[in-house]
């Protein structure tokens, strides 16, 4: 396919702008309406080779302080912490969607490579927990044209973010994502975190967001579908909205 003809098939994607709103585009969620005065906390549970993989005071301080968070794990992430899998089911503030299988860079694979990537988490959260899951978060944030046609195909919502903490450099010091993230979040931002242990500071972080962000600022904590749905049972719209 020659160079224009690829760029005006991508300026084509571009342009269809679904239902949820002008925030979106060709279905892939990077943040939610400017006119709500909220954020989304977001949780990657990617797989781990060593350590815990599940920052548990992180999870402890979201709930002390009734933080709405959602989190994506991955199946394989999954398939070795049951216990941390059930104890964030249980959370009812807590929305949880999936990260793909095996965390793999979806574009890499081929279509049905996609789906069963796709697919395999979800299916695990069903058959073992009972639980169905929409929101998809891809591996690295990596995704394509393929990608997004999988996803609607699986009934699924592909979910990036607006704001990355870089949570998972070890050289970062919690003031300084803290920082970086409270300059950067305002009305209807999703920020990007781990909870698999990757991130080395993340608890601390929150602590300092939790009273930066959301006491001080009055940016109401929500999950990534109250978001997106506008935050109108939460009052948190900005007024003259
Ligand atoms: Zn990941």
């Amino acid at each position: 396919m020659s160079r224009r003809l690829l760029a005006s098939r991508w300026l084509a994607v571009l342009l269809v702008v679904p239902a949820l709103g002008a925030w979106t585009e060709a279905g892939v969620i990077r943040s939610g309406p400017s006119t709500c005065h909220g954020v989304a906390l977001t949780f990657d549970l990617c797989p781990v080779k060593e350590g815990s993989g599940f920052d548990e005071p992180l999870v402890q301080e979201l709930i002390t302080h009734r933080l709405h968070a959602t989190f994506f794990p991955s199946g394989r992430w999954m398939a070795t912490h049951d216990a941390a899998v059930r104890e964030l089911l249980a959370v009812p503030f807590f929305e949880i969607g999936t990260h793909g299988e095996e965390h793999k860079s979806l574009p890499t694979l081929t279509r049905a490579g996609q789906v069963r990537e796709m697919e395999g988490a979800v299916k695990r959260l069903a058959s073992q927990y009972g639980r169905k899951a929409v929101l998809f978060r891809p591996p690295y944030g990596d995704y394509n044209e393929e990608s997004v046609s999988v996803a609607h195909q699986e009934g699924l919502q592909i979910v990036l973010w607006s704001v990355v903490s870089g949570d998972p450099d070890p050289k970062l010091p919690a003031d300084r994502i803290a920082a970086e993230v409270e300059r950067r979040a305002h009305n209807g931002s999703i920020v990007i975190f781990h909870a698999n242990g990757r991130g080395w500071h993340t608890a601390e972080v929150i602590e300092d967001v939790y009273r930066h962000l959301i006491v001080e600022k009055g940016l109401a904590p929500l999950t990534v579908s109250e978001l997106v749905a506008g935050c109108a049972d939460h009052h948190a719209l900005v007024p003259g909205h």
